[in-house]
């Protein structure tokens, strides 16, 4: 019987099932390049085990998968691609933008004037007590989290 992770393009990559520029892999995660890079040089880190969002993702691989992230967006910078700057971005949802439902960290190299675009209005800046407000919102149910379920570590890929 067909499972999700025999359906999903990044296991297949990931168990050398489908074919990939690997970037670099260790037990736990895996970077290779995208098949539709914003700027030459897009590589993409996904943990081995398929997860589809970061609530799925247990916090020591998703820790890991931050190193290596950091590592490969060093890389990147020197690596002899145009590089002026990187950005990451991880989409977590239908909603924001998730296409793969394997978590992925996108690592990408941006140069003034490359055609990369974030549509938002970044110049709203709401009142001090809404944002006081959304501070506490989201600080008790990070503490409820914190309380009734510890950090996820048991997760083996
Ligand atoms: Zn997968």
């Amino acid at each position: 019987m067909a499972s999700e992770r025999d359906a999903c393009v990044f296991c297949g990559i990931a168990d050398g099932r489908v074919r990939g520029s690997i970037v670099y892999g260790d037990d736990q995660v895996l970077a290779f390049m995208t098949t539709g890079p914003v700027n030459p040089g897009h590589l993409l880190v996904v943990p081995r085990a398929h997860v589809a969002l970061m609530a799925e993702l247990d916090e020591e691989t998703g820790a890991h998968l931050f190193r290596v992230t950091m590592r490969l967006a060093q890389a990147v910078r020197s690596s002899g691609v145009r590089c002026e700057g990187i950005n990451l971005f991880l989409a977590d949802g239908e909603a924001a933008f998730q296409e793969v439902f394997h978590l992925h960290m996108h690592v990408f190299p941006r140069f003034q004037g490359d055609a990369f675009k974030l549509d938002a209005d970044w110049s709203i800046q709401p009142p001090r007590e809404e944002l006081d407000e959304m501070a506490a919102r989201i600080r008790e149910a990070h503490q409820k989290l914190v309380d009734s379920e510890p950090p996820r570590r048991d997760m083996v890929p």
